[in-house]
């Protein structure tokens, strides 16, 4: 995989603390490697213009370098989330530069890792968004993939770094402010379940118009198996916490 672009050091991927295939798919970004209009105009599975504009923005054809670099929706969008982080924001030419960017901004350590997560569910938020825009017609905002981003990283965060205690409310505002972290298990009061049942931890959150849930599920020793996280109807947080629970069940 590597042949395409034997600069970029694919161990720095190998460590962001992400889902195997949420690695795969900053892997396929880097290579610029998605099924986009102007992919399937190429191939004549499309063929009039107008069905190959962005779905953002309606002002150019949709590739992989114009959905994440050229869009002026995303780029309002990675704009306002490296503001989160106190990050200059670097007009890049292509999706290429854009991650070399990304990797090459100097955090360092558990600062480093924290942003790196939040980078790729970032892109991740925006691909899925742009999906569900493409294929079911769901409106999609700037500030909806900025929740579910938040959202999204959190997550990851709680299922890769446990050393860590993480306030909600200090990731959510001031993710870059995340590194003064307390040194203590994330679930020391966590108990198994009793033999032969299965444990769920179960989160719902609504907060500046937009909703979501999260939920984990951990063996005896609190080690996570398996985890989830999506969008949920704008009602509240405890609508956001029933829809953990159906996804669960
Ligand atoms: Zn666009």
């Amino acid at each position: 995989m590597g042949l395409d672009d034997p600069e970029f050091d694919i161990g720095k991927l190998c460590k962001v603390k992400a889902p195997p295939k949420i690695k795969n798919f900053l892997w396929k970004l880097k290579l610029g490697r998605f099924v986009t209009k102007d992919f399937l105009k190429k191939r004549g599975i499309l063929s009039r213009e107008y069905l190959c504009m962005c779905i953002w923005c309606n002002l150019g054809v949709e590739n992989v370098n114009h959905i994440f670099v050229g869009c002026s929706f995303a780029k309002n969008f990675l704009g306002l989330f490296c503001e989160r982080w106190k990050v200059s924001w670097m007009v890049n030419c292509n999706v290429k530069e854009l991650i070399d960017f990304y990797f090459e901004v100097s955090f360092t350590w558990t600062r480093r890792s924290l942003w790196l997560i939040f980078v790729a569910s970032a892109f991740w938020s925006m691909w899925l968004s742009r999906k569900d825009k493409v294929f079911k017609e769901k409106p999609s905002t700037i500030r909806d993939i900025l929740f579910h981003t938040k959202l999204r990283s959190l997550v990851w965060v709680i299922a890769s770094m446990d050393e860590f205690t993480f306030i909600f409310d200090d990731w959510w505002d001031h993710p870059e402010g995340c590194v003064a972290v307390r040194k203590l298990p994330i679930y020391q009061n966590w108990s198994p379940p009793s033999t032969g049942w299965l444990k769920f931890n179960l989160d719902g959150a609504s907060k500046e118009g937009a909703a979501g849930c999260r939920g984990d599920l951990r063996t005896k020793d609190g080690i996570i198996r398996a985890l989830f996280s999506g969008p949920a109807p704008r009602v509240g947080a405890n609508y956001a916490e029933l829809i953990a629970i159906k996804i669960a069940l």
